[in-house]
C-alpha cells in the first residue's frame, strides 16, 4: 500500500456465546430462535503505523460470564506479526468487558478514548449494579492507572487521530461509545462497534438490549449513516454475519477477514 493516509483492515474472531434473539433486542423479540454472538477486535495498519481497535476478554473474565473464548486475543495479533507489548496504539470504542480486556498485555500503548467514557465509568452512575454489570473493575483500575501514567489519549467527541484515521462519540449503548473511521482503498469503513451490534439493529431501527440513553443510541445510527459513504461501508461489531460477507484473511481463515475489501453484498 503506497498512500500512508490508507490502511487494511483486520476483523479478528476471539469469542462467541449462545443466545436467542429476545435478549438481543430492547422489549424482545417475537422469534424465541437462536443468535449467538460472537465477540472481535480489530487491526487498522498501512507501511506507516497501526493500531489496535479494543483488546477483547481474558479466560478469566470469559469463564466468569459465560463466554467462549476461542482464541485469546494475542494469537491473532501474532499472525499480522505483532506483539501486544510492542503495540504503541490501542483505540478503546468503549469500556465494556469485552472490548477493554487485557490492558495488561498492552504495557507499552496509548489508549484513545473518550473523555465521557472514563468520566462515566469512574463516576456515580458505577454505584447502580444495572450500568456496571458490563464493566470488569480491574479494566477501569488498570485504566485509571494508564492515565496516572500519561498514557491515555483523551478524545472528545470527534477526534482525527492519523492521517486517514478518526473517532467519533456516538454514546447510547455506553456513555462515551466511540466508532471509528478508516479511509481504504474502497473508501471510509465505518467500524461501528457497539454502536451496532448486528446489521438488524441499524437497518431496523431497534436497541441492543444494553443501553444508557434509547435516544442517544438512535440518533448513533444516524452518524454512523452520515460516515460511511454506503450501508456496505458500516461494520457491526457483533453479528457473525460480517463473517459470511468479507474475504478471509491471510493465515485466519474461518476467524479473521479483511475490512478494506469489498463485500459480497
Ligand atoms: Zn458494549
Ligand atoms: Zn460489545
Amino acid at each position: 500500500m503506497d498512500r500512508d493516509d490508507q490502511y487494511e483492515i483486520y476483523m479478528i474472531r476471539y469469542g462467541r456465546s449462545d443466545r436467542n434473539r429476545p435478549e438481543n433486542f430492547y422489549l424482545g423479540d417475537p422469534h424465541d430462535t437462536p443468535m449467538p454472538i460472537e465477540y472481535f477486535y480489530w487491526v487498522i495498519r498501512n507501511a506507516a503505523r497501526s493500531f489496535v481497535v479494543d483488546t477483547g476478554f481474558n479466560a478469566e473474565t470469559a469463564g466468569r460470564r459465560g463466554r467462549e473464548l476461542l482464541r485469546p486475543v494475542p494469537e491473532g495479533l501474532q499472525v499480522l506479526g505483532m506483539t501486544p507489548d510492542a503495540v504503541s496504539d490501542v483505540i478503546l470504542t468503549h469500556m465494556h468487558y469485552d472490548h477493554a480486556g487485557n490492558n495488561d498485555l498492552f504495557r507499552g500503548a496509548r489508549f484513545h478514548l473518550q473523555e465521557q467514557e472514563m468520566s462515566f465509568v469512574t463516576g456515580k452512575c458505577m454505584c447502580h449494579d444495572l450500568l456496571r454489570h458490563p464493566f470488569e473493575e480491574e479494566d477501569v483500575v488498570t485504566m485509571v492507572r494508564n492515565v496516572f501514567a500519561g498514557r491515555v489519549e483523551f478524545h472528545d467527541g470527534a477526534s482525527e487521530i492519523a492521517p486517514g484515521i478518526s473517532v467519533h462519540r456516538t454514546g447510547g449503548h455506553s456513555k462515551g461509545l466511540q466508532c471509528v473511521r478508516v479511509n481504504t482503498a474502497r473508501g471510509p469503513v465505518v467500524l461501528a462497534s457497539d454502536a451496532a451490534h448486528y446489521y438488524e439493529h441499524i437497518e431496523q431501527n431497534r436497541a441492543f438490549a444494553v443501553f444508557e440513553n434509547l435516544t442517544d443510541l438512535l440518533e448513533g445510527y444516524r452518524l454512523l449513516k452520515k460516515l460511511a459513504p454506503s450501508m456496505q461501508h458500516i461494520v457491526p461489531g457483533h453479528d457473525p454475519a460480517v463473517f459470511e460477507r468479507y474475504p478471509p484473511a491471510e493465515g485466519m481463515e474461518g476467524w479473521g477477514v479483511r475490512l478494506d475489501l469489498p463485500p459480497s453484498h
